[in-house]
């Protein structure tokens, strides 16, 4: 390999990946416009399926909150939203999307060339994630003057109890009335078992595309699962999804066959806990591969994994799909999680990000790296930085800890 060349080894299946995404998002900017779909707004772990069974065009300002921090452009555009009164330690998605809101600037311009992200008609959320989405549409609410409606998931759950279930499936039905007359359409249940399906036809899909990498080499990086993982995070219930997975899938069995990793001479597995640091995703995928290590998997890629979406009944599916999520669960469940997860991969070590501005995201505050390093008697390291805020980002601390990860493995093998 010269100098300048870069170790990472693209997949053919992303070009497909970047026609289909513009297609979503052209598709959007239309019914933004004069078409005739109406536009909903939806977190990314919402209630997509009942929007889009609904007629409506879905969109995850979560993923505008990741292009803008994997353009790099979010650090620029933070201080607007701080200027507004939102703290510079709450949600850097909402604080970088809400800068280039008021700056009126948006990497879909570039990319898709859309002039503006798409009006929405309605903004609906689920705080199973965090609070910080509700107050992020709030800000929507308050300057476009549009119906905002949303469901109220408990938090830090051990187990997901019938009760729990049940009330979610009540405020999901609660929902439809109210999205019914913005969509100007009634609910066809047919059609909502119909798209729910597709969504976990889209999640199972989504499973094995992840699950290929407890294969040795891995045909796969985690940085190209966070890629990958657009049509499971826009396009569930949208049979598109599935169509491109079945194709990735096929070209990573190819890999697989051929015994071609994504990582060039294997030595070292590990698992990356928290969120990307978006504006650094190729320098860490360069990083590891130049050190022949390859990050095989991550809670974050497998948190659009709803096997729940299987039920019959589609409301107690998306009831319990969206509080069985990583993010919802207590200590102790995720703590079992991340330990199954090390063995299913055979892991050397984890890489736990403290995103500042993500609590919800960070497992690494209440000991929980020290206790399953000290358990599955593997390493670990925490990083410190950000999702999208590359003021709290350490590139040399960073780079070094990594090296000192490896060559620690290095000692040991
Ligand atoms: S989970 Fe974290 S990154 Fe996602 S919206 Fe909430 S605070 Fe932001």
């Amino acid at each position: 390999m010269s100098r300048n060349e870069s170790p990472i080894k693209k997949l053919r299946s992303t070009a497909a990946l970047r026609d289909l995404m513009a297609d979503y998002y052209h598709e959007l900017d239309e019914a933004a416009g004069s078409g005739p779909a109406k536009v909903a707004w939806c977190n990314s772990v919402g209630p997509a399926e009942l929007l889009r069974a609904l007629g409506f065009k879905v969109y995850f300002p979560e993923n505008h909150g990741a292009m803008l921090g994997a353009t790099r452009m979010a650090t620029d555009l933070i201080p607007a939203a701080n200027a507004l009164g939102y703290s510079p330690e709450i949600c850097s998605y909402l604080t970088s999307d809400i800068g280039s809101y008021v700056s009126r600037t948006t990497p879909l311009t570039r990319a898709y060339g859309l002039a503006s992200v798409p009006t929405p008609d309605v903004l609906v959320y689920n705080t199973n994630q965090c609070r910080d989405v509700q107050d992020w549409f709030a800000f929507y609410k308050r300057e476009l003057g549009i119906p905002m409606i949303g469901i109220e998931t408990p938090r830090s759950l051990s187990r997901i109890t019938p009760d729990i279930v049940e009330d979610l499936a009540a405020q999901h039905r609660a929902l439809v009335p109210e999205l019914e007359r913005i969509a100007g359409a009634s609910l066809d249940p047919d059609r909502l078992r119909a798209v729910t399906a597709s969504s976990f036809r889209c999640t199972e899909l989504w499973r094995e595309v992840l699950r290929t990498a407890c294969c040795r080499p891995a045909p796969l990086t985690y940085f190209d699962a966070t890629i990958q993982m657009g049509p499971a995070v826009v396009l569930r219930g949208d049979e598109r999804a599935e169509r491109y997975y079945e194709a990735l899938l096929e070209e990573l069995r190819e890999r697989m066959q051929e015994g071609v990793g994504a990582v060039d001479d294997e030595r070292h597995r590990f698992y990356w806990e928290g969120m990307p640091v978006w504006g650094k995703l190729r320098e860490h995928a360069e990083q590891f591969a130049s050190l022949n290590a390859c990050v095989v998997a991550s809670t974050y890629c497998n948190s659009w994994i709803f096997e729940a979406l299987a039920d019959y009944d589609p409301f107690t599916g998306m009831a319990r799909a969206y509080s069985e999520l990583f993010i919802v669960r207590s200590e102790a469940y995720k703590q079992h999680y991340l330990e199954t997860m090390a063995r299913d991969y055979a892991i050397d070590g984890f890489i736990f990000h403290n995103a500042k501005t993500c609590p919800n995201n960070s497992n690494c505050n209440y000991g929980m790296h020290v206790r399953l390093s000290k358990k599955l008697d593997i390493p670990h390291i925490v990083i410190d930085g950000d999702l999208n805020d590359l003021r709290l980002y350490s590139e040399e601390q960073t780079r070094t800890q990594i090296e000192a990860l490896v060559e620690q493995l290095e000692g040991i093998m």
